[in-house]
């Protein structure tokens, strides 16, 4: 983190009140992670804070610390609203554009707060007064990690590490991803001097399937396609078939990085209904070069990282599917390259 930037933190923390901190919409293990490192960080330190996120998240993350403190816009948006209006400071954490906390964006748009981004993924928008964004770093949790190290280092507890360490694991696919470098490993070494517990962090967030959720991922591997003379697979799954085995918000969180065990395939998606939003949930990942960002972005309305991104489709599952076939086809040379 850059001298100029920190001083920057520095000041607008010293005068700041009331402080509220987003995360993006359905949260992941790093918007939730660093979320409430930088809540406990932040009360450990004499601040007011509070962490609103656009909606709920998953069970396997409700073991985090203190994260019953959380307050969720979508079932309190009186309070939500009041609090963000009173506010003097928002930090936006794990996201760059506002659409991505969608009902709650114009409260944050019209609020006269200085906002803060701190995120690493690609293409920044620009809502912020003070932007910590790096898309090169693998993590958010780990860009918060920088900045509490750097304000006050002696206030990192085991809850605190906890959070930074899941939020670190859970978005570099348990450091395997070519985002994890030694910068990350050192943090990690620090985190674990300061009580977080890597296996029973692993444990909490990967061993806790439900005989459904598991059942399901047997749908959707059976569902697997791969394209023809191409390094593709992909993975469809119906509201049915998310019925027919009581799918819970979350069940599906990791499914799409199957494809990509399979050797040589170098782009795996899925596909997910959601009748209730009326939209086509989708999701890249990709191994190597090709960009999944600018392919969820330019067919998919998405965007995310390089090597692995989402998007949304407003069609049937079956015109989403042909639809992703016909985008296949156009850029099927970039894949083969
Ligand atoms: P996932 O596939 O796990 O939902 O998301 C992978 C990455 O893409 C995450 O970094 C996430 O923030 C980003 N992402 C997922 N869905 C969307 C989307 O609809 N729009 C944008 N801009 N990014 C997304
Ligand atoms: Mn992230």
């Amino acid at each position: 983190m850059k001298k100029n930037l920190f001083l920057k933190f520095e000041k607008v923390l010293s005068s700041s009140k009331k402080i509220i901190i987003i995360p993006h919409k359905n949260p992941d293990g790093d918007a939730l992670g660093s979320a409430i490192s930088l809540n406990l960080f932040l009360n450990k330190t004499g601040h007011q804070s509070q962490i609103i996120s656009p909606n709920d998240y998953p069970d396997f993350l409700k073991w985090l610390p203190a994260e019953e403190e959380i307050l969720k816009f979508s079932n309190q948006e009186k309070r939500s609203k009041e609090l963000i209006k009173s506010a003097d400071l928002i930090f936006t954490l794990d996201f760059n554009n506002l659409s991505r906390i969608e009902d709650l964006a114009p409260f944050v748009e019209n609020s006269e707060a200085v906002k803060i981004m701190i995120d690493h993924h690609e293409n920044p928008s620009n809502y912020s007064q003070i932007s910590y964004s790096d898309p090169s770093i693998g993590s958010t949790c780990e860009m918060v990690f920088n900045l509490l190290y750097s304000l006050n280092k002696v206030v990192i507890d085991r809850k605190i590490a906890t959070c930074l360490y899941t939020g670190i694991m859970t978005d570099s696919g348990s450091f395997r991803f070519p985002s994890t470098t030694h910068k990350t490993h050192q943090i990690i070494s620090k985190l674990i001097q300061k009580g977080a517990n890597p296996s029973e962090i692993h444990q909490k967030i990967y061993d806790c399937y439900t005989l459904d959720r598991l059942q399901l991922l047997g749908v959707a591997i059976f569902n697997l396609k791969k394209i023809k003379n191409l390094p593709v697979v992909y993975i469809t799954l119906s509201q049915k078939e998310l019925n027919q085995n009581n799918f819970k918000k979350g069940d599906t969180e990791g499914f799409v990085n199957y494809g990509l065990c399979l050797k040589g395939i170098k782009l795996a998606v899925i596909m997910i209904e959601n009748q209730q939003d009326k939209i086509i949930k989708l999701s890249f990942r990709s191994k190597g070069r090709f960009d999944v960002n600018n392919f969820a972005k330019k067919y998919f309305n998405g965007g995310g990282h390089i090597n692995a991104a989402g998007g949304i489709s407003n069609f049937s599952l079956k015109k989403t599917e042909s639809n992703f076939l016909s985008a296949i086809e156009i850029i099927k040379k970039e894949l083969n390259a």
